[in-house]
C-alpha cells in the first residue's frame, strides 16, 4: 500500500516542477535562498492579462473569470501547497501492524472524577483516510487506483 504514497509523491513532484518552470530558474534560485517569488496579479493595464508583481507579463489574454482563477492558483501558491501536502503526508506512516501511526478513530471515552475525558481509539488501517484524501484530486491520473478512493 506504499504505492499510494509513491503515487502521491510523484504527483506533488509534477506539480512542483510545473510551478518552478513557470517561475523560471532565476526566481527559483531566489526562492531557494529564502526570498519570496513574485505573485501573479491581474494586469495593471486593465486588460485581461496576468502580470507578476515584478511587472513581467505572464499570460496575455484570458477571460476575467479564468484570470481570477489562475491568479488564485499562481505558481507561488502551488509551491506552498506542495510543501504543505508533503509535510502532511510525512506525518502519516504505517506501523508494523499496518495501521497509520497518527490516525486513530475514537471508539469510546471515560470521564474521571475530575471531569477529564480519556478516549479509547482504534487503529486506522493503512493507507489512512487522510492519505487517500490527499491523493483524491489526482483521481483522473491513469496510475490512480479505485482502491485508493476514500
Ligand atoms: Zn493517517
Amino acid at each position: 500500500m506504499d504505492d499510494l504514497v509513491q503515487f502521491l509523491r510523484n504527483r506533488l513532484d509534477e506539480d512542483e516542477r510545473a510551478a518552478q518552470l513557470s517561475l523560471g530558474t532565476n526566481v527559483m534560485a531566489r526562492v531557494r535562498r529564502g526570498q519570496p517569488a513574485p505573485r501573479w496579479v491581474p494586469s495593471p493595464e486593465g486588460d485581461a492579462g496576468i502580470w507578476d508583481t515584478e511587472g513581467t507579463p505572464r499570460v496575455k489574454f484570458v477571460w476575467a473569470r479564468e484570470r481570477d482563477h489562475i491568479v488564485r492558483h499562481d505558481p507561488t501558491r502551488i509551491l506552498r501547497e506542495v510543501d504543505a501536502k508533503r509535510r502532511l503526508l510525512g506525518e502519516h506512516r504505517h506501523d508494523s501492524s499496518g495501521s497509520c501511526t497518527l490516525c486513530a478513530l475514537p471508539e469510546d471515552f471515560d470521564d474521571d472524577a475530575d471531569g477529564n475525558r480519556t478516549f479509547t481509539r482504534s487503529a486506522q488501517p493503512w493507507p489512512c483516510t487522510t492519505v487517500k484524501l490527499l491523493a483524491l484530486p489526482y483521481a483522473d491520473h491513469p496510475d490512480y487506483r479505485d482502491a485508493w478512493r476514500p
